[in-house]
């Protein structure tokens, strides 16, 4: 799922400086899943609007607000508040902000979540919870116990530890208030493997396998 955190006061402030009366779209998939759309996300958004004195004259949720022909669905449930708002406001990832704006909604579509990457959302492993994936196109958690190393390793190494991992010890190298997350690569993961696939990966480039589906 990708996972979404809310911008800054100020910014959301600065997006709605001009915008009396606000219409509310919150995502119930991704966005409620980490705790900013959903019911919560629209809790959180009128807080601050109540403040500012603005005026709420549509909500709803909608379970994945990525997907066009839902939002379009969404945005003809009551198509006349929304067009006498001076805004509408989506809580969601950027897809879903991006589905808005393709439906011409015919407001100024805002959003009021950055998109950080794609996640697990889990209470049981927070090394790999919180390693989210910056999409780096080649990805090797299969062999590293699902930690994504480029999120969670200040060298950035994918493949292997950096040059100064320390063989005795724990602490990293460049961030020092830190353990090595090689350390719990090697525990949970596959090292020889990683580097078979580093080779893959270089030799490779990004000559993609275009699946055919053979018919009988
Ligand atoms: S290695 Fe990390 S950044 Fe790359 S695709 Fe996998 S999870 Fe994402
Ligand atoms: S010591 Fe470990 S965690 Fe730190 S930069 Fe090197 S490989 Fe990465």
């Amino acid at each position: 799922m990708l996972k979404t955190v809310w911008k800054s006061k100020d910014e959301i402030e600065y997006s709605l400086k001009n915008a009396k009366r606000i219409s509310i779209i919150s995502c119930d998939a991704c966005a409620k899943g980490c705790g900013t759309g959903g019911t919560v996300g629209i809790e959180v958004l009128q807080g601050l609007l109540r403040e500012w004195g603005k005026e709420v004259v549509f909500t709803d949720v909608l379970y994945g607000c990525c997907v066009e022909d839902l939002m379009r669905l969404t945005l003809a449930k009551d198509p006349r508040a929304i067009s006498r708002s001076d805004a509408l406001v989506i809580v969601s990832c950027a897809s879903g902000v991006k589905s808005a704006i393709l439906c011409g909604p015919g407001v100024p579509v805002l959003a009021v979540l950055d998109s950080v990457g794609c996640a697990v959302f889990t209470q049981k492993d927070d090394i790999v919870a919180r390693s989210i994936c910056r999409g780096c196109g080649q990805c090797v958690v299969t062999y590293t116990g699902g930690i994504c190393p480029l999120a969670e390793c200040p060298g950035r190494t994918k493949y292997k530890p950096c040059k100064k991992s320390p063989e005795n010890g724990t602490q990293c190298a460049v961030n020092p208030l830190q353990d090595c997350v090689w350390k719990e690569i090697a525990k949970r993961g596959n090292l020889t493997a990683l580097e078979a696939l580093r080779r893959i990966h270089k030799a490779e480039g990004v000559n993609r396998l275009s699946p055919t589906v053979e018919r009988a």
